[in-house]
């Protein structure tokens, strides 16, 4: 038994030390990511609900790792935010995203994610304003994203950020509403125009009365506070008409588009604009 345990703890020892090499690698490459111009934005239409037309985009990263193929950002978002990258990244994500929307006519808004961390830097509103006034880029054209976590570490300073964001005139969306660590207290803050009911709520509601219920809820309870409301991950013409008819402003999801490249979302805008 005790050499089992021995075994078993070396074995533990050496995949911990696998994982932890992996992950240095991945550090170091992600550092190198950038300039060598392997990571890219996708973008994934955003519809009104009431005469499906295109509104806009959710920018969304993808990295093309040289070797491994596209890395989801779900697996080096988190790496770039424990290494500190995320501030370079985020920073290219918001130029890379205003130089976007610069392509498309003003009714057409692009929407970003930021990290809880990129909101501790007070600098923030300063590099967004710099990025609008450099591709010439109206402010009410640009959302930020941001989930609920922005309110676990650093309040103050994270909402005085999200404030003066705010005041530049650019939209602030509390984004995967209904994960994680909601609380209806963020909803006062006065600094969202819009709230993105998550997509597992959205799928969930297809056959649960329970759920549809609480779509409710948080639809009427945002339009309270006058925000704008959209549903995410909307797959099946059922899930547009539920969440439509449950008083969803606009529409994301497969059904109406995956997330795509420049050249086709730019299709589709200039397609919605001839119609
Ligand atoms: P998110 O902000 O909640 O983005 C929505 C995710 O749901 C995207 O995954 C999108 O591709 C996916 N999705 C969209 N429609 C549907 C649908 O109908 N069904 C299903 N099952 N999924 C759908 P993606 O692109 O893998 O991004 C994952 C997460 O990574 C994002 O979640 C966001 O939190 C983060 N992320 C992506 N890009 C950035 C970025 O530029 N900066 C930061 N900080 N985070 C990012
Ligand atoms: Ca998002
Ligand atoms: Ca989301
Ligand atoms: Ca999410």
């Amino acid at each position: 038994a005790k050499g089992q345990g021995r075994g078993t703890c070396c074995y533990f020892n050496a995949e911990m030390q696998s994982v932890a090499e992996h992950k240095l690698k991945l550090e170091q490459d992600l550092s190198h990511a950038i300039g060598a111009g392997q990571l890219k934005l996708l973008y994934q239409p955003l519809i009104n609900a009431a005469d499906q037309s295109l509104v806009g985009f959710e920018a969304l990263i993808r990295w093309h790792h040289p070797t491994r193929g596209v890395v989801p950002p779900t697996e080096f978002i988190p790496l770039a935010e424990e290494t500190g990258l995320i501030m370079n990244l985020g920073d290219w994500v918001i130029e890379e995203a205003c130089r976007a929307a610069s392509q498309w006519p003003e009714n057409i808004s692009v929407a970003v994610n930021l990290s809880a961390r990129q909101l501790v830097l007070p600098a923030l509103p300063a590099t967004v304003n710099a990025a609008l006034s450099r591709y010439r880029v109206q402010a009410n054209r640009l959302e930020l994203e941001v989930t609920e976590s922005v309110f676990l570490e650093d309040t103050a300073g994270s909402l005085d950020v999200l404030k003066r964001l705010r005041a530049l005139g650019v939209g602030i969306a509390l984004d995967d509403f209904g994960t994680g660590y909601s609380s209806l207290g963020y909803l006062n803050k006065a600094v969202f125009h819009k709230l993105k009911i998550d997509g597992s709520f959205v799928r969930e509601a297809a056959g649960n009365r329970e759920t549809v219920a609480i779509i409710q809820s948080i639809v009427q309870l945002a339009k309270s506070f006058r925000m704008t409301v959209t549903a995410e991950g909307v797959e099946t013409a059922d899930d547009f008409t539920r969440m439509r008819d449950l008083g969803c402003h606009q529409i994301q999801g497969y059904l109406f588009g995956r997330p795509m490249e420049f050249e086709r979302a730019s299709e589709l805008v200039h397609g919605t604009q001839n119609r």
